[in-house]
């Protein structure tokens, strides 16, 4: 007998500002094996019980509705989410529902090495990996517990496996790491990364324990000056047609190199929401239509209070009809109730 999501004519997630949501960002687990200065505090963090984290089967079913409705791709973040027991059998599932065209990852890479060939024989197509920085001794201050040289290992078993393209995340942050822009241009000359560079978004955790002294908060870099000084180095960027994708990245290509590097400027871009395609599921099941907005609607409490496939059906329209136009970072306004880390990067 056929799933019933299955027979269902697609309806396309359109939101109010006529912008069709295709996208779905996955958080599996709110754990990390790091702990980076920016993200999350050293100590004393509060994980969720397990009981309230989303089961393999839960997120399955709602991506399998999502895809009924018009969903194509999906992003499997955290946390980390190789830290997560299964997870190889998250993407066996995810990958085998009708409509997901595309499966990815956003790791930093530590457990790549032993990971990355299953991950792509169960349908992962391809993998950003966070890398804040090019210096071992740096890493591990910015990291607070990570090696260097483990993600470096971690990114040419994604290469090996055949995951394709590895994104390099960085987020740049002033006096932590923006005099390290050059140096990442400059790989892309031989290695055929893509290089995205990140503004650094603020957080709940400018509030409370992360970093306690607020004047401490490393600010972000525009995306504008790290152009800048990347021209002023190599010469003019040339506009990357084949690695622009459907994301708020703008790619650019150095000449005759053969990576990119990609801008995304969710602080200086006045226009980056225009683009929107995505909603973000957490890992305790609150579908999020936007990530900078504390808006949610509880899928986990649908499912768990006895709701089929139309009751998360009725759930992904309301979290639709309800994305914002754009975030509001501008005006000062902040997620309030979650990092970075308890929504999904
Ligand atoms: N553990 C995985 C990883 O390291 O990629 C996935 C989760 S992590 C939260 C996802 C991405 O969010 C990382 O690239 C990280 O650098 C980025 N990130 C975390 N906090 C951020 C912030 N305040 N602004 C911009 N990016 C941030």
């Amino acid at each position: 007998m056929k799933h019933r999501s299955e027979t269902k004519a697609p309806t396309p997630l359109v939101d109010p500002f006529q912008r069709t949501i295709t996208y779905l960002r996955v958080s599996v687990t709110d754990r990390c094996n790091l702990r980076c200065v920016y993200c999350m505090p050293e100590e004393g963090i509060e994980f969720q019980p397990r009981r309230e984290i989303l089961s393999y089967e839960e997120i399955t079913a709602i991506i399998r509705v999502g895809a009924a409705m018009g969903l194509r791709q999906v992003r499997l973040t955290g946390g980390e989410p190789l830290v997560r027991l299964g997870f190889v059998d998250l993407v066996r599932r995810v990958s085998g529902i009708p409509g997901i065209e595309d499966i990815s990852l956003t790791t930093n890479g530590i457990a790549l090495p032993r990971y990355a060939n299953e991950l792509a024989e169960a349908g992962l197509r391809r993998v950003n990996v966070s890398l804040d920085t090019l210096r071992p001794e740096r890493f591990h201050a910015i990291t607070r517990l990570g090696r260097y040289g483990d993600v470096l290992q971690g990114i040419a078993a994604a290469r090996a496996a055949g995951l394709s393209p590895v994104k390099l995340n960085v987020v740049v942050m002033v006096q932590v790491n923006d005099d390290e822009v050059l140096d990442f241009a400059r790989t892309t000359l031989e290695e055929d990364w893509e290089v995205r560079f990140i503004e650094r978004m603020p957080f709940m955790e400018e509030q409370e324990t992360c970093i306690k002294d607020t004047s401490l908060v490393p600010g972000f870099v525009p995306m504008e000056e790290i152009k800048g000084q990347i021209e002023a180095e190599f010469g003019a960027l040339e506009p990357s047609q084949t690695a622009a994708g459907h994301g708020p990245a703008r790619y650019y290509r150095i000449p005759g190199a053969r990576g990119s590097i990609g801008f995304i400027s969710p602080m200086s871009e006045q226009r980056f929401c225009e683009s929107c395609n995505r909603m973000r599921l957490t890992a305790d099941g609150k579908l999020r239509p936007c990530l900078l907005t504390d808006h949610e609607v509880d899928l986990k409490g649908v499912m768990r209070s006895g709701g089929g496939e139309e009751a998360i059906r009725e759930g992904i329209l309301q979290a639709l009809r309800t994305k914002p136009e754009a975030h509001h970072l501008w005006d000062g306004s902040r997620p309030r109730w979650r990092r970075m880390i308890q929504i999904g990067g």
